[in-house]
């Protein structure tokens, strides 16, 4: 059992003002594994005034120190790789294969990323008779989520630290660990006390006190439609910037001039990734209404290879799914497109068999159109609806027919055509042929899913403010 008993406040390990602690369960075993402070809107405060102290300094470093200290920052983090990976697997339950390789070295990728970008990043453009200079935006709030917790406190915290912001981060109260292992990193690295600082704690009172704090410059949150929709709330009292990074109902338009059967297999592994739990994964998949039945068999075969179980054993390919609410909330989804008549091709609300302690869920994939609640609601597990398409006119109307616009994938083998349609899609990023992504392009989405960017030079510049110095 570890027990984290303090946070992370001006360079300095100290007690909550609370008195509370919440408990880290690890959703294979259903057993407690740590606890960490149940911080206050106190703390929260003595964090900010640490990070107002801090920031005139460190916005003021030269680009030059913040690289050479992000370098530092990826391979220290690099060398305490084993022992994030086992924690991750712990909180989240994802398979430790992909999870080291996604997660853990995905987290050094971020880091080495954001020491490159920040050498590519011009800091005074000249315009006419002006300069505009780009500036950081202040002291930031960071509220993450628990699903990448690791990457996206750096692609928060570490964006931000890196443009001269100085952070108060919240991380998600479900997977809190790695940020503790994150502060104690950038202590390591020689980070100036005030410039991080980690308070962990609830939403609702850690995560509004964040929001509404009047000296926050800019708050910038990733998580669900509801928490993002509260955080703006709270922060348009002090008419501060806000960043919102939430969900999503991603389309996969798989043409019939594509390699088919790869497509599909790519298709149903891209969103079964982290059993489901993440936001671009690509749920809706639109194949010509020619091709549906062979689409559906295949995809049947892939969902059916997975290996549900201990995510600690190397043959394990799906973990459960977060927590016990979590996993009733999917399988009410797959019983309720079940009562609406959606096909079910494979999977099921049944608990799989073989597994009596853990969250898990079947992986399920259903036939259907766009209208179904499946089809429209961001699940997070691991449900996979097709919908046929007559052509591709009809594909970009069924993919851009949804409330949300974070990601989306596009397979044809004329690539023209590939691009063609991506341009049109309302999403922020387009996978063409499962192409790797690649974390010097941008992450963050249209409509539901969000406001602003992350990831590479774009991320970095999200927590900049333009001045113009005339003449
Ligand atoms: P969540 O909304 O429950 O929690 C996210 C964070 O917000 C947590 O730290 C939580 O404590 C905090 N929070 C909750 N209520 C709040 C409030 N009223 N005020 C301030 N903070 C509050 O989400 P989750 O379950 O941790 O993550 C899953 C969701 O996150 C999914 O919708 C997923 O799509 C989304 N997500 C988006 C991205 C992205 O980059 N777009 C990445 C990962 C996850």
């Amino acid at each position: 059992m570890i027990e984290r008993n303090k946070v992370y406040i001006d360079g300095e390990w100290v007690p909550s003002s609370g008195r509370g602690f919440l408990t880290v369960i690890n959703p294979a075993t259903e057993e407690a594994i740590a606890t960490v402070p149940r911080g206050t809107a106190e703390d929260v405060d003595l964090a900010v005034q640490a990070a107002v102290r801090a920031f005139p300094a460190w916005s003021q470093s030269p680009v030059d120190n913040r690289i050479a200290l992000f370098s530092r920052l990826a391979r220290l983090t690099e060398a305490r790789a084993d022992e994030i990976t086992q924690t991750l697997v712990s909180e989240l339950g994802y398979p430790i294969t992909s999870l080291r390789k996604s997660q853990t070295l995905g987290a050094v990728e971020e880091l080495d990323i954001i020491a490159e970008s920040l050498a590519q990043i011009e800091w005074v453009e000249p315009v006419g008779n002006t300069q505009v200079h780009r500036e950081p935006s202040g002291v930031v709030g960071g509220i993450t989520a628990w699903n990448a917790p690791l990457r996206s406190v750096i692609s928060k915290a570490g964006a931000a630290i890196a443009a001269g912001c100085a952070v108060v981060l919240k991380p998600s109260e479900v997977a809190p660990l790695t940020a503790f292992m994150f502060a104690e990193l950038c202590e390591q690295a020689g980070l100036p006390p005030g410039v991080f600082n980690l308070v962990c704690g609830t939403g609702p009172e850690v995560g509004e006190a964040i929001a509404a704090h009047p000296l926050v410059d800019m708050v910038s949150i990733t998580g669900s439609v509801r928490a993002g929709r509260r955080v703006m709330e709270v922060a348009s009292e002090s008419v501060k910037r806000v960043h919102l990074e939430l969900g999503g109902k991603s389309p996969n338009i798989i043409l019939a001039d594509s390699d088919f059967e790869r497509a599909v297999a790519d298709g149903i592994q891209d969103a079964l990734r982290n059993t489901g739990q993440v936001c671009g994964g690509l749920t809706r998949m639109l194949v010509p209404r020619e091709r549906l039945q062979e689409a559906e068999e295949l995809a049947v075969r892939k969902a059916n290879s997975y290996v549900l179980g201990d995510p600690l054993d190397e043959s394990t390919t799906l973990g459960p799914v977060s927590s016990s609410a979590a996993r009733d909330r999917v399988r009410s989804y797959i019983r309720s497109a079940q009562e609406e008549g959606v096909r079910m091709l494979t999977g099921g609300a049944e608990a799989p068999e073989g597994l009596p302690r853990g969250w898990y869920v079947r992986p399920t994939i259903f036939s259907g159109d766009n209208n179904s609640r499946i089809a429209r609601e961001e699940i997070f597990g691991p449900v996979v609806v097709i919908i046929p398409f007559h052509d591709e006119e009809d594909a970009i109307r069924i993919a851009n027919d949804s409330q949300y616009g974070l990601a989306g994938g596009v397979w044809c083998n004329d690539l023209e055509r590939a691009h063609r349609i991506a341009a049109r899609l309302r999403v922020g990023r387009v996978r063409i042929n499962g192409a790797p992504l690649d974390k010097r392009g941008t992450h963050g989405g249209f409509k539901l899913s969000g406001v602003g960017r992350e990831w590479g030079r774009f991320g970095i510049e999200e927590f900049m403010e333009y001045k113009s110095v005339i003449g």
